[in-house]
C-alpha cells in the first residue's frame, strides 16, 4: 500500500503550517503536498499551549490557535488545507525513512513517498528516567509539549485547586507553567538545580527580579537540588517529591520541564547530524539534495554569528526556517542564505519580555528593575551580540533588534548602562 507526493512535510507542528502557507503562496498543485502528523489536529501555535490554553477563564482552544495566526498571518484551519489540496495525514507516526529510496512508513503500514521531504519533526519533552527517576506515567506527573500533554495538565490542575504542586526544571515550560499554576490557585514549589531560573539566558540580576515577582505571587523556590524519587499512594499518584539533598515535598501535582531533545533519530545514519540536529546549509538542505529540514530539528549556519551552527529552540526560527525552506525548493534561483537574527520571548502574568540574538561576552544591565522598565546588552568583541527587554513597546524591540542585527559599536560599558534603550533607539 503506497502514496505518491511531490513534496511531504513530515511533522505537524509549527514549521510544518508555515510550510504548507509558504506552499500555497508560491503556487503549488492541489494533490501535490501532504503533511504527516502523529498530532490528531492540524498545525497550531505550539507556544499558546502554555500561555492562552492553560488559563483558568477564557481558555484559548483550537480553532482559534492554528498556524498561523500567532504572526498575523491568515489562520490555518483543516478546512484552509482542503480547500489548497493539501493531505493531512493526522494520528499517523512515522516509524521508519529511507532517504535513499525516498520512503517514508508509517506506523499503519503505508509507505508514502516523495520528490522533496521537509523534516520538521521538532522536539520531545526529556523524561525524568532519562536521569535515572522513575515515576513519570503517575497520573498526576505532567509534561507539557503536545495538545494532548496540556489537556491532561489542565485536567490535572482542575482537580488540584488549592493544593500543592512541585514543578521541576528551571527553564521556559517551569516558569511559565508555574505561572499558570498560580492562576489555577495552586502553590508552587518551584525546584532547579541552578542558581536562579532561565539559567540558559537570564543573568543573575535579571533572573532576581523575576523570582521577586514570583516569590510576591507565593511561588516558593528551592534552588541547587534535583529530584531523587517520588512517593506514590496505593494507587500509584505521586504524593511527595523527594529530593538530593534529603527535602520531602508534598504534592498533588508535579510538573516537569526538564528540555527537549531534537527528534533526529529517523535520520540517524542517513543524513549529517551536529549540535543534536540534522545539519543543514543555510538553505535549509541536509546532506541529502532532495531533503530539508526545519525549526527545532535542524541545525543550521547561522550568519550574524560567522555562519556558527546553531540549533534554536524558538517559535520564530521555526516560522522563518520553515518559509526559507520552502522558497529555496521553490524558487531556488531567487533564494540565498537564510541571515537571521535569533528571537525568543516569553510572557508570565503581566510581564512579557524579547530577546534578539546571543547572551555572549560582558552584560550592561540598564533601566529601572524595581518598576519592571529594564533590559540588558551583552557586548562581544566591542560589539553589540544580544539585547533583552522586559514590557517593551514594539518600537522599542525593534530598535533592540535593529542594534544587534548591525553589531553596533560599543566603546563604553558604562555609558551603554547609562545610556540604557536611548542608545538602541537612536541607532
Ligand atoms: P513542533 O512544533 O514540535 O512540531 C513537531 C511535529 O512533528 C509534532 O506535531 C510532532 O507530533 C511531529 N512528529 C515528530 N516525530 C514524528 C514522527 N515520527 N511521525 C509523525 N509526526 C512526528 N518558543 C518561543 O520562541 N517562545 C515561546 O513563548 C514558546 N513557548 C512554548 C511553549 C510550549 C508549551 C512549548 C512546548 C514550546 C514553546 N516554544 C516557544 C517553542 C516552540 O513552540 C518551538 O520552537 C516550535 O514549536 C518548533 O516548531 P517545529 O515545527 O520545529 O516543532
Amino acid at each position: 500500500m503506497g502514496r505518491a507526493f511531490v513534496y511531504v512535510i513530515l511533522g505537524g507542528g509549527v514549521a510544518a503550517g508555515y510550510a504548507a502557507l509558504e506552499f500555497v503562496r508560491l503556487g503549488i498543485s492541489h494533490g501535490e503536498l501532504c503533511i504527516i502528523s502523529e498530532e490528531t489536529v492540524a498545525p497550531y501555535e505550539r507556544p499558546a499551549l502554555s500561555k492562552g490554553f492553560l488559563l483558568p477563564e477564557d481558555p484559548a482552544r483550537l480553532p482559534s490557535f492554528h498556524t498561523c495566526v500567532g504572526a498575523n498571518e491568515e489562520r490555518l484551519t483543516p478546512k484552509w488545507y482542503r480547500e489548497h489540496g493539501i493531505e493531512l495525514v493526522l494520528g499517523t507516526k512515522v516509524k521508519s525513512a529511507d532517504v535513499r529510496r525516498k520512503t517514508l512508513l508509517t506506523a499503519t503500514g503505508e509507505t508514502i513517498s516523495y520528490k522533496i521531504l521537509i523534516i520538521a519533526t521538532g522536539a520531545r519533552a526529556l523524561r525524568i528516567e532519562e536521569f535515572g527517576v522513575r515515576g513519570s506515567d503517575a497520573e498526576n506527573v505532567c509534561y507539557l509539549r503536545d495538545l494532548a500533554d496540556a489537556s491532561r495538565l489542565v485536567d490535572v490542575m482542575r482537580s488540584c485547586t488549592g493544593g500543592n504542586a512541585v514543578v521541576i526544571g528551571g527553564g521556559y515550560i517551569g516558569m511559565e507553567c508555574t505561572a499558570a499554576l498560580v492562576k489555577h490557585r495552586i502553590k508552587v514549589t518551584w525546584v532547579f538545580p541552578e542558581k536562579h531560573c532561565m539559567g540558559r539566558l537570564f543573568t543573575p540580576k535579571i533572573a532576581a527580579f523575576y523570582e521577586d515577582y514570583y516569590k510576591s505571587r507565593g511561588v516558593n523556590f528551592i534552588k541547587g537540588t534535583v529530584l531523587t524519587s517520588f512517593e506514590n499512594d496505593s494507587g500509584g499518584k505521586v504524593t511527595a517529591v523527594v529530593l538530593k539533598d534529603g527535602r520531602r515535598l508534598p504534592a498533588d501535582m508535579v510538573v516537569v520541564g526538564i528540555g527537549i531533545r531534537a527528534n533526529t533519530s529517523l535520520f540517524e545514519g542517513q543524513l549529517n547530524i551536529e549540535k543534536g540536529g540534522i545539519k543543514v546549509n543555510g538553505r535549509m538542505q541536509t546532506s541529502n539534495n532532495s531533503v530539508y529540514a526545519v525549526g527545532d530539528v535542524a541545525a543550521f549556519p547561522v550568519k550574524l554569528f560567522g555562519n556558527d551552527i546553531r540549533r534554536l529552540e524558538h517559535v520564530d526560527s521555526a516560522r522563518k526556517t520553515a518559509k526559507h525552506a520552502v522558497a529555496a525548493i521553490m524558487v531556488p534561483q531567487k533564494t540565498g542564505d537564510l541571515d537571521y537574527l535569533p528571537f525568543f520571548y516569553s510572557r508570565v502574568f503581566t510581564l512579557s519580555w524579547q530577546f534578539y540574538g546571543d547572551n555572549l561576552g560582558e552584560v550592561a544591565h540598564y533601566g529601572d528593575f524595581s518598576s519592571g522598565r529594564f533590559g540588558a546588552y551583552w557586548v562581544d568583541k566591542g560589539q553589540m551580540v544580544g539585547a533583552f527587554l522586559e514590557s517593551g513597546s514594539r518600537e522599542e524591540y525593534e530598535a533592540i533588534a535593529e542594534a544587534v542585527r548591525l553589531k553596533v559599536t560599543v566603546k563604553d560599558m558604562t555609558e551603554l548602562e547609562r545610556e540604557g534603550l536611548e542608545f538602541a533607539l537612536r541607532v
